[in-house]
């Protein structure tokens, strides 16, 4: 009977679930640490040890704070003072509970691996080995006429679909070798080096050697079905180089060059790099207007290209991009007078159509950012901690309607907290510090819908993400370490979504590409973030 008793009351009272939400990952002793019930609530809540069973720290619950988006309230839960390491849940006093979560040094470090690991499972070979691939009308020149093969093997697949674009996969290692630069203590250096190799030997493919310009992207005429790589049949094209690809590329491989010239076993490939960077740059001078635009190249060319575009209506920021890494890794003063000519005069978080940010991240990493650039990233991270106050889940994200768009979770919540931390080592501004994680928790179940938003990671996750390798593939369910786009009113996926609400707008079904996406770019800002958040623990 009372066996009974205590089991009726453990399930009633304890039932665990997402009305308190928590990072389902876990939390740094010394961060700020805070839950959310997902309702007005005022009492006590107590943290429960999972191992023992036993109640470990005890407080009244804090503010009750309206949402920006609707009539629903949320009330904050702080327990920042209590640091032990363990496995516990929070339950309130009226029978709220939380997912179970983990206190401790290291919390971020298996995502961290799992999200480095993602960019494995995404690699195209063998599924597309690409060493037939034609050199498409758009792109056509004196030695590689149009219906030329050439051979462009390996690269990650870009996102749900199997095609390999060169303006955000040199995004994407871009960003993540940006973390390496800054965070050297990262355990998983070594096969963070070979993995990003894998995609630099594959965009090295994509130059033409006549020229040094570089092929925008890899692609087959319209987007396969959701059907296996080995089931894929159509065509594979290189179409038009353009300036933004092109200067993207001398980016990467600028910033890679200087970076891998230091590791033996890549430092022949390192050389070629500096080369490649160099060559393409030139061809950008030489081509300033090439911005590709899908639809005007297909009014001229057959057959119509229809995948992502990437397009961009302007270079300025990629020109910077690549010229602050030319003049790091190179140390010639053309490049240094080329960074300033296109410095933007404001710091912007980086996406892939706004690379500014890269540039201020290679400056800052390597001291030679001047001293109005400093002032403009605390500027943008002064602006960015004032959205915190008042916030419904404790984030600067996520309290307005514009922070919800195709990829936001990545492009804002994780760009932005990215930039915090470069911030943070400018001035030593501790906020900078907390908010970044405060932008982790949000994406790692700290939000409206009680989500961990990567896949394969915390109690709550996507599982049917917008993802090919995914879908068809025999194991049920997602390949894990992806994190997914998010809330995005705009549904162009035509999608019916069970909420109209910004912060809501997401549904975990595999047709939402608007919000259920995976990308290599969106990847990349968790992983930088992943380990920039570990790195920065010890001076929480
Ligand atoms: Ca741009």
């Amino acid at each position: 009977m009372k066996k009974t008793l205590y089991l009726l009351i453990l399930l009633t009272a304890c039932t665990p679930g997402d009305t308190v939400l928590v990072n389902q990952s876990g939390y740094y002793p010394g961060q700020e640490k805070v839950a959310v019930v997902d309702a007005s609530f005022t009492g006590s809540f107590r943290i429960t040890d999972v191992i023992t069973g036993t109640s470990v720290f005890e407080a009244k619950s804090g503010d009750i704070i309206p949402s920006p988006f609707s009539s629903k309230v949320r009330t904050i839960l702080d327990f920042t003072s209590f640091n032990q390491p363990g496995e516990y849940r929070i339950e309130t006093e009226n029978g709220s509970a939380s997912h179970v979560f983990t206190i401790g040094e290291n919390v971020l470090a298996p995502l961290a691996l799992t999200a480095l690991e993602a960019f494995y499972l995404q690699r195209s070979t063998p599924g597309h080995p690409d060493t037939l691939v034609l050199v498409h009308a758009s792109a056509a020149s004196e030695d590689r006429p149009e219906g030329t093969v050439i051979s462009s093997p390996g690269g990650w697949y870009d996102a749900g679909d199997y095609n390999k674009y060169i303006v955000n996969a040199s995004y994407t290692t871009g960003l993540i070798l940006a973390g390496y630069e800054k965070y050297p203590g990262y355990s998983q250096n070594d096969r963070l080096l070979d993995e990003m190799m894998y995609n630099l030997e594959w965009s090295l493919t994509m130059q033409d050697p006549a020229d040094g310009g570089v092929y925008h992207k890899l692609t087959t005429p319209e987007f396969e079905g959701f059907i296996r790589p080995e089931e894929c049949k159509k065509p594979r094209y290189v179409v038009q180089k353009s300036v933004t690809a092109t200067l993207d590329f001398a980016a990467s491989m600028a910033q890679a060059a200087r970076i891998y010239k230091n590791v033996e076993k890549y430092a022949g490939p390192a050389i070629r790099m500096e080369q490649a960077a160099e060559a393409a740059f030139l061809w950008a001078l030489d081509n300033p207007d090439s911005l590709y635009n899908q639809f005007r190249m297909n009014e001229n060319f057959s057959p119509a290209i229809q995948t992502g575009a990437y397009g961009d209506r302007s270079a300025r920021d990629e020109f910077f991009w690549a010229s602050c890494e030319l003049y790091l890794t190179t140390g010639k003063d053309a490049y240094l007078k080329k960074a300033m000519e296109y410095a933007p005069g404001k710091f912007s978080a980086p996406t892939w159509g706004n690379v500014d940010g890269l540039g201020y991240f290679a400056l800052l990493t390597h001291d030679k950012a001047p001293h109005a650039m400093k002032e403009q990233v605390i500027a943008f991270c002064d602006s960015i901690i004032s959205l915190a106050t008042e916030a419904s889940f404790a984030s600067s994200y996520g309290n307005s309607a514009r922070d919800f768009f195709w990829g936001c979770l990545s492009e804002s919540c994780s760009s932005n907290a990215i930039s915090l931390l470069y911030g943070y080592r400018l001035n030593g501004n501790r906020d900078y510090l907390l908010q970044a994680y405060h932008n982790m928790d949000y994406l790692l179940g700290i939000n409206p819908l009680g989500y961990c938003y990567v896949t394969g990671t915390g109690s709550k996750s996507p599982v049917n993400p917008h993802h090919r390798l995914a879908a068809t593939d025999d194991i049920p369910g997602p390949l894990p370490g992806f994190l997914v786009g998010g809330p995005n009113p705009a549904k162009q996926d035509g999608c019916f979504y069970p909420s109209e609400l910004p912060d809501e707008s997401y549904v975990d079904v595999v047709e939402s590409y608007a919000s259920n996406e995976i990308a290599i770019n969106w990847n990349a800002t968790l992983l930088h973030l992943a380990i920039a958040l570990q790195e920065c623990s010890p001076s929480l």
